[in-house]
């Protein structure tokens, strides 16, 4: 069996690219990137990532070109990462100070992506303005891709890392429920083609950059605060956060509002439209004057209706795994979306380049990618939805805290620590845990596997 494999990437963004640049680095592995849009322009809004991406990413060689494009440190040591504040009141009340090894580290979108684009190896091949309508499995287990323009693609595993409204997932979930059906289980098959869905979350975010320059001088007056970390101001329905990007230039606006009678609910219009300012003071009306501060600075935010995928079944399939958004769109409440992506990428090329691996193992590979990185993934959606209901007060456990008025007696100062405290418990995987626990548990597991004839790993089987 050959070495030699060719693997096809739906999608350039962040989950595709991790995939590539991996990948590419064993030789025997070829990697065509397809990505639908025609460029990557320099838009879009801020992203960070926790210490345990940051090792991975310098363990792909990025770290220094990334260090030249971000104003935070990036060294593990203990740091006041977040500063939380109850600003839904006249007065705010700072009540928690989260101290995590290494920061969140911050990027301008654009030059993250721009930073893994430059780093791609020369055996990966990125096309633009090509997108998937959809694929088959071909009786040799190859598997047959087709292009919008046209273009047919045939190789021995395609990677979709098509984002949320994922054209790779839908075909997989489609076939997936017709194995189902055509065994009689129609349910199952109906929780299929369900599952394909987003979902909205209830939630909409307002993005903006602002220019620092804009905002020099009322941060001099102390109108306004960076406080040297991020501030991550909550309140009821209502959660938003400021930071510096793209090395200090500009700062990363983000502001959330929760309606939680519309979790679920069909979103009615696009999902990401620029919206008058006004939408974004009526939610944050009561807001402390710090917050309005903030809000005088943002004439035409981008509104986006944040969707989610609900947990699936299966990332993978004969021939195929899904990456990043596709297999698990989740709330950004924990800044762990793009990190889960990139660990995903890593992980399947990191499995794929076993010198052990030929194209005959890549139903293995699949195997064990589905057995750790799905639960993995899974959990962290889940956080990243409890910590969304702690910073909008709404987790059921402790909304009955906050009926009365906050004026930060002594009880009330002692609860919200140990809110914090909580929150903190929910998340502190992201920069106390390691990629490679993971990663070494799944190269055990696939070389186990390799010496078996059991194509199954525990309860997941690839169908
Ligand atoms: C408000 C907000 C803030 C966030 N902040 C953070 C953060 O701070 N840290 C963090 O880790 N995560 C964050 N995230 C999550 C993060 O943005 C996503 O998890 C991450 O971008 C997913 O990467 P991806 O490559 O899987 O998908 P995407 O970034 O969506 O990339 C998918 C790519 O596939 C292409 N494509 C789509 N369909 C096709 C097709 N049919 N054929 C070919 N190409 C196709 C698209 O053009 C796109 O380039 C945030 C998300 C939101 C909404």
């Amino acid at each position: 069996m050959d070495k030699r494999m060719k693997v096809l990437v739906c999608g350039g963004g962040i989950s595709g690219l991790a995939f590539a640049i991996a990948a590419g680095q064993d030789p025997n592995i070829s990697v065509e990137i397809y990505e639908g849009a025609p460029e990557f322009l320099p838009i879009g809004a801020g992203i960070g990532v926790w210490m345990r991406v940051w090792e991975l990413l310098t363990k792909l060689g990025l770290a220094d070109d990334l260090r030249a494009k971000t104003a935070s440190p990036t060294t593990p040591d203990p740091i006041d990462a977040l500063i939380f504040r109850k600003s839904d009141q006249p007065e705010g009340l700072e009540f928690y100070k989260l101290v995590t090894n290494g920061p969140f580290i911050t990027f301008h979108r654009h030059d993250f992506q721009q930073t893994m684009i430059e780093h791609l190896p020369a055996n990966c091949k990125m096309f633009y303005s090509k997108r998937l309508s959809t694929y088959v499995n071909l009786p040799d287990g190859r598997v047959y891709a087709s292009f919008e323009d046209g273009t047919k693609v045939t190789c021995d595993l395609l990677v979709g890392a098509d984002g949320i409204k994922s054209v790779v997932r839908e075909s997989l979930l489609r076939q997936r429920a017709d194995k189902h059906a055509a065994a009689g289980n129609y349910e199952a098959a109906y929780r299929s083609l369900v599952s394909n869905r987003p979902t909205w979350s209830g939630t909409m975010c307002y993005r903006a950059l602002i220019p620092m320059e804009k905002v020099r001088a009322d941060l001099a007056k102390g109108n306004l605060s960076l406080e040297e970390c991020h501030i991550q101001h909550i309140g009821k329905n209502a959660n938003l956060i400021v930071y510096p990007v793209a090395n200090g230039t500009m700062i990363n606006f983000a502001a959330f509002y929760h309606q939680p009678d519309k979790v679920g609910t069909v979103f009615q219009g696009p999902w990401v439209a620029h919206v008058p300012p006004e939408e974004l003071h009526e939610a944050y009306g009561n807001y402390e004057s710090s917050v309005q501060a903030w809000l005088k600075f943002i004439d035409a935010p981008s509104r986006w209706a944040i969707h989610t995928i609900e947990p699936l079944e299966t990332y993978v399939a004969d021939g195929v795994a899904l990456v990043g958004d596709s297999a698990h769109a989740m709330v950004p409440h924990q800044g762990s979306g793009a990190g889960q992506a990139i660990e995903d990428g890593v992980f399947l090329a990191t499995l794929l380049s076993n010198p052990a691996v030929t194209t005959r193992d890549i139903p293995k590979v699949l195997a064990v990618y589905d057995a750790i990185r799905r639960p993995f993934a899974v959990d962290v959606c889940r956080r990243s939805h409890l910590n969304g209901s702690f910073y909008t007060l709404n987790h059921p456990d402790y909304k009955h805290r906050f009926g009365s008025s906050f004026s930060g007696s002594r009880d009330q100062m002692q609860f919200l620590k140990e809110y914090g405290e909580v929150l903190k418990r929910s998340w502190e995987w992201a920069w106390t845990t390691s990629f490679n626990d993971s990663m070494e548990a799944g190269m055990v597991i696939l070389k186990k596997m390799m010496t078996s004839s059991e194509l199954s790993y525990g309860a997941t089987a690839v169908l």
